[in-house]
């Protein structure tokens, strides 16, 4: 096999080649895994053969994580009275200011509130009247103990109740002072606590709102942050404020940065710490509870290294052709198997003991592949 891979090449190359060998040249000094190219050869098809290069090559940690944020920045927008939502102006996504309008909610009882406040408050003046007029009459001896102390219960009573009733249009953001002036709402506004981003809707227009419904959530995203799990021998290579590079689970494209917090003290069942970093940016695809996969980069390593043009995969095995003769007008290759210490970008990182040897730097793939392709099946 190794035989025919060496005629194979030899005929390919001769083929588009004036200079023409016999082929008792070629056995002459056949070798196994042998391949020569001339020179012709290597300028038509732009062969370059060089010696590997020392590269730095990166030395990461890998981690996974999840995307979270403190439950004080996380707020469920509820209501405070029962009604039927007339509007949600908002969507998942939405990026709100605080005291926004996210929804309004409809319902009679917010008129009848409001009517119930307008009566207590005129109620309240008569009562506020009759408590300081039986008060000073009190006094004079003029009326009963009994009802001086009627009348007082009823004003302290009634104030308790208007108070109560303003605090409740207060909490839906209708103002007492407009109520009273005459203005009257059927319905009101659910506004947004903080800034944030709303994180989910439960309502639509229609939908009937109980005592229990949960309307929205709003996230405030200033502190979004990874927690990840990073193996604890892992551990003493990292130091807060370091630097990392992590991206959405199985969205390897889009790279984000992120800068480690604090590393957490405690070696976890799985033999893993929890690193807490936080996103250098903020982005509206960093979702809460979405997974995250990333690196973070300890040290540089400088490797000697190949391009990966170089190098070719067969069977997960890796094979470059080394340059062994050069002489007459054309160069001899051998067909050789390195183990790949690591890969980054084009270069691929192998053993140190090739740092003497020349090897075909590109197109090793389509000659080696051309053996295994073309050849492959025969036997002679
Ligand atoms: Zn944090």
């Amino acid at each position: 096999m190794k035989y025919i891979f060496y005629i194979s090449a030899f005929l390919i190359f001769t083929a588009c080649n004036e200079k023409t060998n016999s082929v008792g040249d070629v056995h002459d000094h056949h070798e196994e895994g042998g391949l020569v190219l001339t020179n012709d050869q290597m300028e038509a098809n732009d062969y370059k053969i060089g010696a590997p290069q020392r590269r730095s090559f990166e030395r990461n940690i890998n981690f996974t994580g999840l995307i979270d944020l403190p439950p004080s920045h996380r707020h469920v927008i509820s209501h405070f009275l029962p009604g039927y939502i007339k509007q949600v102006k908002v969507i998942v996504g939405d990026h709100v200011k605080q005291g926004e309008t996210l929804a309004i909610i409809e319902h009679q009882g917010i008129l009848k509130l409001q009517e119930r406040f307008v009566a207590a408050e005129s109620e309240l003046e008569y009562l506020e009247q009759e408590y300081h007029r039986l008060q000073q009459l009190y006094k004079e001896n003029v009326v009963a103990k009994k009802d001086f102390l009627a009348a007082k219960s009823a004003f302290f009573s009634k104030r308790a109740t208007r108070n109560s009733l303003q605090q409740q249009l207060q909490l839906i953001h209708i103002s007492p002072n407009a109520v009273l002036s005459g203005e009257m709402s059927s319905s009101y506004a659910v506004l947004a606590p903080s800034d944030g981003i709303i994180s989910s809707v439960n309502i639509a227009t229609g939908t009937w709102v109980g005592d229990e419904t949960q309307l929205m959530a709003l996230v405030d995203p200033d502190h979004i942050h990874l927690e990840l799990q990073v193996f604890a021998k892992d551990i003493p290579a990292l130091s807060e404020g370091q630097p990392l590079k992590f991206w959405l689970h199985g969205e390897r494209k889009a790279i984000y940065t992120a800068t480690i917090h604090r590393i957490g003290a405690e070696v976890k069942d799985d033999r893993r710490v929890l690193v807490h970093a936080h996103p250098d940016s903020i982005s509206p695809h960093l979702t809460i509870g979405a997974y995250v996969n990333g690196k973070i980069n300890v040290a540089d390593d400088s490797l000697l290294a190949l391009p990966s043009t170089a190098v070719t995969e067969i069977n997960a095995e890796s094979f470059v052709l080394v340059a062994t003769d050069k002489q007459d007008g054309e160069t001899h290759f051998k067909r050789t198997q390195v183990k790949v210490i690591q890969r980054q970008n084009d270069w691929i990182a192998i053993d140190n003991k090739w740092h003497d040897h020349t090897f075909l730097l590109n197109g090793a793939f389509d000659l080696i592949k051309d053996e295994e392709a073309g050849f492959g099946g025969h036997s002679h």
